[in-house]
């Protein structure tokens, strides 16, 4: 069996592990289009803010492809595939014949087009050369300005920031972090940061970069100008499926995979950043661009390839970071899709353990939150029902690492109490 997998990262290396476990004669390629072999993306920001040495980022050496038997071409992109015809066209012509195709092609930021954005000193952060290049320009001492707060603006303005860089953080919406926090977390996370040093702008937008031979400054839509010596963009990400184009495999923000993680074109599979797979939490198809949920993909489809047929029981978008010295740690459904006025507090008799109303919300979902400003801690959890289907823990993570891993999962009310006093262990489960 000839197994083909283009990507060669979390999904891509994933898949090929279980591959070989599982086939041990059959023949395994690996095309992509970095120049190295696995490294850990997730690091690179560190590697930006020095916290981290290169050669610390590196998962798997060269000899490892050499004794699992896996053939690695670095360096090499796919231009297109013939479904038809099971074969893969790389850039420059040649062809590579698959009987098992795994697009572990993961996702690209996305790009700006205000005037400027092409100037010398602005970046994307997304690979190790990202990150190299990022170093040449943020010397410790110079400004950054950072565009998104998201997971990879935050990371970034932290990296940046621990260079030694005075750093502004230019962000749309009202809120850092708008997808993984609410409001009160975020509030506490803008503080943190702020105190820490970052020059945070809300609902503020970049439109033009001004600079001659490099970038010079930042304009805002308020006007206001920022000096920069570097800035970095970082909008979020879109899944790398273009080159599918014309081979029938449906694509919707992702790449649509069945519960096998097989896409709409037999013999063709996806898994990562680029696949839009089940989510437990929203229960229907999410793209949910985190490495955990990669390389467990990675495993699940190669598991699939090599015809050992077994369910992915779906994944969790889960966010763990720290902003301004204070941990986020979240997943799931944060901020449920129809939101109703909360109850006043007691009103419909369900009390939390520390007096906080068990609100239902919308569609039958129920929030619980506890915020202390004095210790900077916020806590929330989203119930349907008795499933755990959401939660944040901001400041000290008591017990909060355990509590994610309850996510889609039905609970007690006696864990939830617990988890906002920040007592909750996971001893407490089953008993
Ligand atoms: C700065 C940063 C920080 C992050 N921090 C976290 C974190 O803290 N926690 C977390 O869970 N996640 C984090 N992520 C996200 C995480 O890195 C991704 O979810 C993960 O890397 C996805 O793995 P993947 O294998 O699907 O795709 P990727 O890692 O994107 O790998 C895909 C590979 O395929 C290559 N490729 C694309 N198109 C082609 C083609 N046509 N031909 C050949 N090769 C191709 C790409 O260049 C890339 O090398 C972070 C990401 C970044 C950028």
């Amino acid at each position: 069996m000839r197994y083909l997998i283009i990507g060669n990262s979390a999904a891509g290396v994933a898949a090929a592990r279980t591959i070989r476990g599982a086939d041990p004669a059959g023949e395994i390629t690996i095309v992509g289009d970095e120049p190295y072999p696995y490294y850990a993306r997730v690091l690179t920001s560190y590697y930006l803010g020095g916290l981290v040495s290169r050669e610390r980022l590196w998962l798997a050496g060269e000899e490892w492809y050499r004794e699992e038997r896996i053939q690695l071409l670095t360096g090499r992109r796919a231009a297109g595939v013939d479904a038809a015809g099971r074969r893969v066209i790389l850039d420059g012509g040649r062809e590579l014949p698959y009987d098992r195709l795994l697009v572990a092609t993961g996702a690209n930021p996305q790009r700006v087009d205000f005037p400027g954005a092409g100037l010398p000193g602005v970046f994307t952060l997304r690979t190790i050369d990202d990150a190299a290049a990022i170093r040449q320009y943020a010397r410790p001492g110079g400004r950054a300005v950072v565009i998104g707060g998201g997971l990879v603006g935050i990371k970034a303005a932290e990296g940046l920031h621990a260079r030694g860089l005075r750093v502004s953080l230019v962000v749309s919406s009202g809120r850092l972090l708008s997808q993984a926090l609410d409001d009160p977390g975020a509030e506490l996370i803008r503080r943190a940061m702020t105190a820490a040093g970052f020059s945070i702008h809300l609902r503020e937008d970049v439109v033009a970069l001004e600079g001659q031979e490099k970038v010079t400054a930042a304009v805002l839509r308020s006007g206001a100008t920022l000096p920069a010596d570097v800035v970095v963009v970082g909008k979020g990400v879109r899944p790398n499926a273009g080159f599918l184009e014309g081979t029938g495999v449906a694509v919707n923000r992702g790449i649509l995979v069945d519960a096998y993680l097989a896409t709409s074109v037999p013999g063709i599979y996806a898994a990562g950043d680029v696949a839009e797979a089940f989510d437990r939490a929203w229960q229907q198809p999410r793209l949910n661009a985190i490495w955990g949920n990669a390389v467990e993909q990675g495993r699940l489809a190669g598991l699939n390839m090599a015809g050992r047929q077994t369910a992915y029981r779906g994944g969790i978008g889960q966010n763990s970071l720290v902003a301004g010295s204070l941990g986020v740690i979240g997943g799931g459904i944060v901020n449920p899709p129809v939101e109703s006025q909360d109850r006043p507090a007691g009103s419909d008799g369900k009390q939390a353990g520390n007096g906080t109303p068990l609100s239902p919300l919308g569609e039958g979902y129920q929030v619980v939150t506890r915020l202390d400003e004095k210790r900077s801690l916020y806590r929330k959890a989203v119930l349907q029902g008795r499933r755990l289907v959401g939660m944040v823990a901001v400041g000290p993570p008591d017990g909060a690492g355990s509590f994610q891993a309850l996510i889609g999962r039905e609970v007690k009310e006696k864990y939830v109490d617990a988890f906002l006093r920040g007592s909750f262990t996971w001893a407490m489960v089953g008993r």
